[in-house]
């Protein structure tokens, strides 16, 4: 029985990679708390998701909250242009201090999609002011994921990314083929490396830059591959005057079991996205970063200025939000939640690479990946998982996990548990 917001909702509101009228409607939360989810109907599930990567430190996490309330109390917002304000220059100086030192310059914006588009403009502002002109192209990897508007959707992967949709329309990108040396192996395979060198030699000189999501492919395959491919791109890259631009909207903060997920290779981007995560999930908010050297050649060019502004560009409410998340991290439990869930996830997912249906399974920090053979119907998993007590949310082929760093052990067991329990229904 659908409830009565639940009928508007599917006759009148669009939701993610939708259809306008879609044949199931979304469930109704009435309330979030720790990594519990209320449904309207009374069910409580153990939420896998985080809420994409985002929700790390768990739904209404107290001092997230005060530092929120307290931020409405002086102002939610005033605009950026000629002003600025005490969250945003809080929230800068906590940012330059945990990721790679290099980084130095900061712009803030609404939504990963657009500190994406805002990197591919300052890579090609930097090579425009370096009289670069002949660089006027992004290259990539395949499988990646960066955002749904134009030019990030020009990066992702063309097949996931519908590019036969919008031919003719979007930017040719180059797409080398996605890495092939998973995160733990021995190291990373010629074939792999080789691959970057035939690219750099062939296009390298009119390449603005090369952007990609450091060691986790998220939301285009929940792929992890080898760091040392990550370094060697960044020789190349530097090897070859074009930027190297780190997606760490989803990847970044704590994540995969390091700050950053660059921090596996021990490589500095010279830009870098953070989004998702960044304000521990609790409003719309992201960020790009650059190095000295970009900001100030792009400076020292014409025009001079980056032609960029958002009109709610380092909300004070986001900010605050954002320093607070932060803040929390910065007292380092995550490191032993993250190595936790890592360990339970090892024990519990691993051993079913030997179930007939799964085709395989990885594991990387705080996010479990269950690649099965065959794509799941979603009409019939997702009521499943639901009536099992956990939101898990697959697509495709992929059923994964990631959970706020907050989950219990015995909330752990719950999700594990239950969703091998209903892939195993429906599959084995
Ligand atoms: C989610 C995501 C984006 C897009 O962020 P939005 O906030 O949804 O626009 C970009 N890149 C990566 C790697 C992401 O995971």
């Amino acid at each position: 029985m659908s409830t009565p917001l639940q009928v508007f909702d599917q006759a009148h509101i669009w939701h993610p990679y939708s259809s306008p009228t879609p044949a199931l409607p979304p469930y109704e939360v009435t309330a979030a708390k720790g990594v519990i989810l209320d449904l309207a109907d009374g069910r409580q599930l153990i939420d896998g998701m985080s809420s994409w990567w985002s929700v790390i430190h768990g739904y209404q996490h107290p001092d997230i909250n005060a530092a929120m309330c307290a931020q409405i109390e002086r102002f939610a917002h005033v605009m950026f242009g000629g002003l600025t304000h005490e969250p945003a220059v809080r929230l800068s100086q906590r940012l330059l201090s945990i990721v790679p030192s290099s980084l130095a310059h900061v712009f803030y914006c609404d939504s990963g999609s657009v500190a994406v588009e805002v990197a591919m403009k300052m890579a090609l502002q930097y090579q425009h002011a370096r009289g670069e002109t002949q660089r006027r192209q992004c290259a990539t990897i395949l499988g990646g994921y960066h955002g749904d508007t134009w030019h990030p959707m020009s990066v992702c992967d063309p097949q996931t990314g519908m590019h036969h949709l919008y031919h003719d329309r979007l930017m040719t990108q180059h797409f080398l083929p996605r890495p092939r040396s998973r995160f733990d192996d021995a190291q990373c395979c010629d074939e792999d490396k080789n691959a970057l060198n035939d690219f750099f030699v062939a296009h390298g000189e009119r390449i603005a830059a090369f952007i990609l999501e450091p060691i986790v492919q998220g939301a285009g395959g929940m792929w992890f591959y080898h760091p040392d491919y990550l370094r060697h791109l960044a020789t190349c890259c530097k090897a070859y005057g074009v930027l190297l631009v780190a997606d760490e909207i989803a990847t970044g903060f704590g994540r995969t079991g390091q700050w950053f997920a660059v921090n596996h290779a021990d490589i500095t981007p010279d830009i870098m996205c953070l989004g998702k995560a960044l304000t521990g999930g609790y409003i719309s908010f992201a960020a790009t970063l650059c190095t000295t050297e970009v900001a100030h050649t792009i400076a020292s060019g014409d025009p001079g200025v980056l032609m960029h502004g958002p009109t709610f560009m380092a909300n004070p409410l986001a900010c605050a939000t954002a320093d607070a998340s932060l803040q929390l991290l910065q007292q380092g439990t995550w490191q032993a939640q993250v190595q936790t869930i890592a360990a339970h996830f090892n024990d519990t997912l691993l051993p079913l690479r030997t179930r007939d249906y799964i085709a395989d399974v990885r594991v990387l920090g705080a996010i479990g990946v269950i690649e099965l053979h065959d794509a799941v119907n979603m009409a019939h998993i997702v009521p499943r998982l639901v009536a099992a007590g956990i939101w898990v949310r697959p697509f495709g082929r992929l059923v994964y996990l990631m959970p706020p760093f907050v989950i219990s052990a015995a909330q752990l067991t719950d999700l594990t548990d239950a969703l091998i329990g209903v892939l195993d229904g429906l599959y084995a």
